[in-house]
């Protein structure tokens, strides 16, 4: 007999030995691996069966068998799955997927790599928590296959070696670590099968008994279906081992028959952008499932909902790539999009704070969605929330805001900053709060598009309270006058104005006083017919040699800060300590607005500020 001995890739030797040598203590896991593994294999021979007549053994059952054996340390998980062939044994139990390896990769220094395992696609080798050797038998669907063998101990390399088995399917015999024996007893194996693979569809036997449950909980009724039932079906979906934040059945006949159960998880981390191997439904027609992970079902903002639908509308006869063109996908499509908003508009309005949950883990799809998806606008905007100058703890929606609004007020006002308390500190705010006039307060990364992407709301256009244009209740006249004449506050800091203009020169795009200032000396405003601070942030998130953006210095006369220097900028003698405390105005100015490219450059002014106030220079 012919043996070929196979290294194994680089990324699945390191997976090896920290699977090996973890302490992880959910070693448990390997079963549902493999079963999931096998469940896998089974689908994918049913849908293999509809189009391909030419399949090997085609009335076996189809079905997972375990048998343990603790006496004799043996575990031995056996399908009549899709099987493989000597090829496909040596790519698929030799490396990693490329983006599975990518991930897992980047992981490695994570110690919760172990936890981890089924979500990057490597599920299959988590058997080594467990197994001091591994055979893997199997034979293929295809009717000229052979049988071939796959030997490992988790070393750095593998066996192949053609292998004894008549009917088709995958075999895992398994030798265990003496400290595994629990995993071939029986009662062990039924346990973890109902924790963690109950609603596998086809059948698992153990030692000869059936041990799962095999419901398609999504064909049950509104009745049937308990809260429990779905959220131990959502884990044993994703893999997630928390509950999900709720679930959205759906079961309609007309305009298209779907059954169908989605999910909003509770957390974004069980994997969206990181480990999370990819996105989508699982998609079953006539209780076969087509694809696992549909991704045309749901706008592509709605990438987190989780899920299964389940249509007898989508012909059987298509091919996985043909799907998306069935006439039914649309109409489905437009079922569940509106039932995953009426949910979470439901939500919103029944359960401020898990609805803040929701925000807080996928509120940037929702943003996502406004920007990409005009037709969704509507109800997208009732989903936004944002923290305000006026929401306390809470979120405030678009429409809290317009109901709060002033008498007179025309614009929604926001600020743009790098997190709410630099926001809380703004000068921008002094007015508004004067006034009690609400602000909005955007905060995250991408929030800089935001404006552009809402533009307006229920006929108010939104405002950057650093425009220098900005649209004030009952301020129209005094702004015009101001900007034609000069008020006499004005007149008195004139000469410090000079001043500051003369030594800012190019770093300023103008300098003036300002009446919207209360507590803070001054402030920069984005000029007219700039892009505004919200697209200086995104700028300056995506591009490093980014410079700093030139605004209008605005001072307030009335601060002791400001009067104190035009004071002292009158007096002979005092020049270095005058034009450096201008600086630090300008600093300061700079740091509120989150665009100071270099704070340590302040150091030494700060210094000599310092020792001026004690009296030293
Ligand atoms: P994943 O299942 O996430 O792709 P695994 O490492 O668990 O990652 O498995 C790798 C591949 O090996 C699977 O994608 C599948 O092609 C193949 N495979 C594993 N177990 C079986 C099985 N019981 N029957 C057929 N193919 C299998």
């Amino acid at each position: 007999m012919t043996t070929e001995t196979q290294t194994f890739q680089a990324e699945v030797r390191k997976l090896l030995d920290i699977l090996i040598h973890s302490l992880y203590t959910d070693r448990e896991i390997f079963l549902r691996e493999l079963i999931s593994n096998a469940s896998d294999a089974l689908h994918r021979l049913k849908f293999e069966m509809l189009t391909n007549p030419e399949v090997r053994d085609p009335d076996i059952e189809l079905a997972i068998r375990i048998d343990g054996d603790p006496d004799n340390l043996r575990l031995t998980i056996s399908d009549s799955g899709i099987g493989m062939t000597r090829d496909e044994l040596a790519m698929h139990l030799g490396t990693i997927a490329h983006s599975g390896a990518e991930a897992f990769m980047r992981s490695l220094d994570n110690r919760q790599a172990a936890d981890q395992i089924g979500q990057f696609g490597v599920g299959f080798y988590s058997v080594f928590m467990v197994a001091e050797e591994v055979r893997v038998t199997s034979l293929s669907y295809r009717p000229d296959a052979q049988a071939w063998t796959w030997i490992s101990r988790g070393e750095d390399s593998y066996w192949l070696e053609p292998g004894e088995r008549s009917e088709r399917g995958t075999t895992i015999e398994i030798k265990l670590k003496e400290e595994a024996r629990e995993f071939a007893e029986r009662s062990r194996l039924i346990g973890i099968i109902h924790q963690h693979s109950d609603f596998v569809s086809f059948p698992i036997y153990v030692n000869s008994d059936a041990a799962n449950r095999q419901t398609a909980l999504w064909r049950q009724s509104a009745s049937e279906l308990s809260d429990e039932a779905a959220n131990e079906f959502y884990k044993q979906l994703t893999f997630d081992p928390q509950s999900p934040l709720l679930h959205v059945r759906v079961n309609t006949d007309a305009p298209v028959q779907i059954y169908a159960l989605l999910y909003i998880p509770s957390h974004q981390d069980y994997g969206l952008f990181g480990t999370r191997q990819d996105f989508g439904l699982k998609l079953y027609s006539h209780k076969i499932r087509i694809q696992t992970h549909n991704k045309e079902l749901l706008p592509n903002y709605l990438r987190f909902v989780e899920g299964v639908v389940d249509s007898d509308d989508i012909k059987l006869n298509v091919s996985r790539e043909t799907v998306q063109s069935d006439p039914a996908m649309r109409r489905i499509k437009k079922v569940l999009g509106g039932r995953v908003f009426d949910a979470l508009e439901k939500l919103a309005k029944e359960d401020a704070e898990r609805y803040a949950t929701f925000w807080a883990a996928f509120g940037v799809f929702i943003k996502e969605g406004l920007a990409s998806e005009f037709d969704d606008r509507e109800r997208l905007l009732t989903l936004l929330r944002f923290y305000s100058s006026r929401s306390g703890e809470k979120l405030a929606s678009l429409s809290d805001y317009v109901s709060r609004m002033a008498a007179k007020q025309r614009a929604i006002y926001y600020i743009v900053g790098d997190d709410l308390e630099t926001i809380k500190r703004s000068p921008h705010l002094d007015y508004f709060r004067k006034e009690g006039l609400e602000v909005l307060y955007l905060v995250d990364a991408l929030d800089g598009f935001l404006p552009s992407a809402l533009r307006e709301y229920e006929g108010f256009q939104l405002q950057n309270v650093d425009d220098a244009g900005l649209d004030l209740p009952g301020s129209k006249g005094e702004k015009e006058g101001e900007e034609e004449g000069e008020s006499p506050s004005d007149e008195r800091i004139r000469p410090l104005i000079d001043r500051v203009k003369a030594q800012l020169g190019d770093r300023v795009v103008d300098v003036h006083s300002t009446n919207l200032l209360v507590e803070h000396p001054a402030r920069l405003v984005s000029p007219a017919g700039s892009f505004g601070s919200e697209m200086d942030r995104v700028r300056r998130l995506l591009d490093q040699d980014y410079e700093t953006p030139r605004k209008t210095l605005e001072l307030n006369p009335g601060h002791p800060l400001v009067t104190g220097l035009a004071e002292l900028a009158q007096t002979e003698g005092h020049n270095e300590l005058v034009a450096a405390a201008i600086e630090q105005l300008f600093d300061n100015c700079l740091l509120s607005e989150g665009l100071h490219p270099n704070p340590a450059t302040m150091v030494d002014r700060i210094q000599v500020l310092m020792e001026a106030a004690l009296g030293k220079a």
